[in-house]
């Protein structure tokens, strides 16, 4: 391998690196997953401006963006109190312009704000009165005006876009000329790859953002994160095999089988027959068991754990929220209980004494069974023999956090079973990237007596007719979800909580109306969803927090505001929080009004499709040809930047021709694959 200076180790620069980056900065971005100047540059612009040409003032256009030139006439301070401005006054060849700004003391004394001094504007143009004026437009001097285009970002943790557009450009120029990415030299002989530093150039600060560059510019850069992604699964099939425990017959899982409120559906049977293969086989087990949201996973994963726990070993079930833990322990316990089984909770919540007990109960094999969040990933829970790791959600999960659960076998002890579950209905192939290193087993239906959710497609100003509907369900005993927009910011996501949880109040005064959203604690979060599964409160007012796995059968209609923005994949995990019970429910996608034709054209798919996976293709389809770059800062599946819509062909394609090359240990870390979980 040739010569390179490593381009990881610069990414892995601390944000105080950045210029204008102070502790307090840094705190705040730290919460939104930016703690490295990689980290910054990961945040892609979501829209580029032309700022290439001058507009000569006499050719401006009324409430038109331009950029200007001119040389000041004049400056000076008007009005008083809250009105008080600084007037600039500005000509150019052809013609003068006002321009008004919030008064400031520094504006007044700044010696770039001169008379006779040229600077460059720009701004929106408005004619009033025949006079040319604009209100607080960007300006700088008129030395220091780069035309080119100029990268909008997304606002976040406070930071308006442009203040976000400011450090990236930082963080840009300390990406040292030389530096490689280990993968710059191997993809450099696929003549369509530019270098990663280069991609990341043309991404923040390119000189020609057409759809083209654009695009080759972000394959290159998340061609990285699915090669390195890769690279990992592939070590990990290595790992996974070998010989396991080979578990015997015994009474648990029998009993369990015959004492299941229903019959399992064939689906159900036919994994747990894989599973239980597997379980004893001798044969460590890794397997993926794909099925649609409400297709019953829980009661296969129990059949499991049973299996376990009777033949003398541990299970162990890692969950992505705490909210989602909790209610397996309280599913798992109603089943395994009557067979004699004990299972315990454990989260980030659990109380220092009763985690000290249940660490022990572990440690010398008296509690066999556990349900709990990453929790359980902490190096102090030591099993006695455990023999059994589930992963509920695993798209929830890196690739690295999905396995260190299974590898918490004690030394010389034999390999723990995995057994992962997600209800994201990816098509097969893609399925075979991504999850190449797992055995699928897929289960296609639902238990019977489920009616599908019957959908629409409502207006947003449809809100008098859609409140007479939800009147019915609630006269009909059936609770509803609310889901509000989705925000970029998440200190405003609870203020659009409460705003809708005061409007639905006032329409509902009887229905204790609640909100959910991801900043509350998880107590807080739990004591909600209590209410709200035992019909205390009536309708649940959330942000997307309740997409994973939540089970509330009474609830019979979801409602999901600006349903535009969302991806087929996410619409149908929402959509899968109703139609659990016997009783018709209903899902109704208020579409904003900017939704285009073609958001129009995918929500029509939920309207006509009930199958989770059908949809995934579709969404494939759909999306295919799509927008260039960045519909998602952060993507799923524990990934960083990719999203299995949109880049599946780039998945499959590197999956087919992996290129052989070891990723360098700071590029590791900097993939880290990450679990974007609520708590
Ligand atoms: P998911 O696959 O999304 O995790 P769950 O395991 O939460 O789905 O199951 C959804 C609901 O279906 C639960 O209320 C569960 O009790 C019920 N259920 C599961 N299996 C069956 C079955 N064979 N017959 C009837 N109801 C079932
Ligand atoms: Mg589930």
């Amino acid at each position: 391998m040739g010569h390179y200076r490593p381009m990881y180790q610069t990414m892995a620069l601390p944000l105080s690196a950045v210029k204008g980056v102070g502790p307090a900065l840094a705190k705040r971005l730290q919460r939104r997953d930016i703690r490295t100047l990689g980290d910054l540059l990961l945040h892609l612009p979501k829209a580029y401006i032309d700022d290439r040409q001058l507009t000569p003032i006499r050719l401006l256009s009324d409430g038109e963006p331009a950029r200007i030139q001119g040389r000041i006439l004049h400056k000076e301070a008007r009005g008083y109190g809250k009105k008080r401005q600084v007037i600039i006054h500005l000509a150019d060849d052809t013609d003068r312009i006002r321009l008004n700004f919030f008064h400031s003391g520094y504006m007044m004394s700044d010696a770039r704000l001169t008379e006779g001094r040229e600077i460059a504007v720009r701004g929106i143009a408005e004619c009033w009165q025949g006079h040319w004026q604009m209100t607080h437009p960007e300006w700088c001097v008129a030395e220091a005006f780069q035309p080119g285009y100029q990268p909008v970002y997304a606002a976040m943790a406070g930071l308006s876009g442009k203040r976000m557009a400011t450090l990236i450009q930082q963080a840009l120029t300390l990406l040292p000329v030389p530096a490689a990415s280990p993968l710059d030299e191997v993809l450099a002989r696929q003549s369509r790859f530019c270098s990663l530093r280069q991609a990341l150039k043309q991404l923040h600060a390119p000189a020609n953002p057409d759809q083209a560059t654009l695009q080759q510019a972000a394959a290159r850069l998340k061609s990285e994160e699915i090669i390195v992604y890769l690279h990992l699964m592939r070590e990990k099939k290595r790992q996974a095999d070998c010989p396991a425990i080979a578990m015997q017959a015994e009474r648990e899982s029998s009993l369990l089988h015959q004492s299941l409120p229903f019959a399992l559906t064939d689906a159900q049977a036919g994994a747990w027959s894989d599973i239980s293969g597997d379980l004893c086989s001798g044969k460590r087990m890794h397997r993926l068991l794909q099925g649609d949201v409400g297709a019953g996973k829980t009661w296969v994963a129990a059949l499991a754990m049973a299996k376990a726990a009777g033949c003398g070993h541990q299970a162990a079930l890692l969950a992505p929220t705490e909210v989602l833990a909790e209610q397996h322990a309280e599913t798992l316990q109603a089943l395994l209980a009557p067979l004699g089984l004990n299972i315990k909770l454990l989260t980030g919540s659990t109380r220092a004494k009763a985690r000290r007990e249940l660490l022990a109960e572990l440690q010398s094999g008296e509690l066999k069974l556990i349900v709990g969040t990453h929790a359980l990933l902490s190096d102090d829970v030591v099993f006695n023999h455990l023999a059994l790791a589930l992963v509920d959600e695993q798209h929830r999960f890196g690739v690295r956090q999905r396995w260190a659960l299974a590898d918490k076998q004690r030394a010389g002890q034999q390999a723990v079973h995995l057994l992962g579950m997600t209800a994201t209905p990816i098509p097969r192939s893609l399925a075979l990237a991504l999850y190449g290193d797992m055995d699928l087993s897929i289960m296609r239906g639902m238990p019977p007596g489920r009616k599908p959710v019957e959908t629409r497609v409502i207006a947003a100003d449809k809100m008098k007719p859609l409140a007479a509907g939800m009147q019915r369900i609630l006269d009909d005993d059936g609770l509803i979800y609310w889901i509000v927009p989705r925000i970029d910011e998440d200190e405003e996501e609870s203020i659009s909580v409460d705003q809708r949880v005061d409007l639905l109040r006032s329409y509902f005064p009887e229905a204790h109306v609640l909100g959910l959203h991801g900043r509350m604690k998880s107590a807080e979060k739990k004591a909600t969803l209590d209410r709200f599964s035992t019909g205390q409160c009536r309708i649940l007012v959330s942000t997307t927090v309740i997409e994973v796995g939540v089970n509330v059968p009474a609830a019979r209609l979801m409602i999901i505001e600006a349903a535009e923005s969302y991806g087929l994949a996410q619409l149908h995990q929402l959509r899968g929080r109703v139609g659990r019970s016997c009783e018709q429910s209903y899902c109704m996608l208020i579409a904003g009004e900017q939704a285009s034709p073609a958001s129009m054209t995918r929500l029509q798919q939920m309207v006509n499709t009930h199958d989770g996976l059908e949809l995934a293709e579709a969404d494939l389809a759909l999306r295919g040809s799509g927008d260039a770059v960045g519909t998602r800062q952060h993507g799923e599946a524990g990934f960083r930047l990719l999203n299995m819509a949109e880049d599946a062909l780039l998945i499959r394609q590197w999956h087919e021709h992996l290129p052989d090359f070891e990723p360098s240990d700071a590029m590791l870390q900097f993939w880290r694959p990450y679990a974007e979980s609520t708590d």
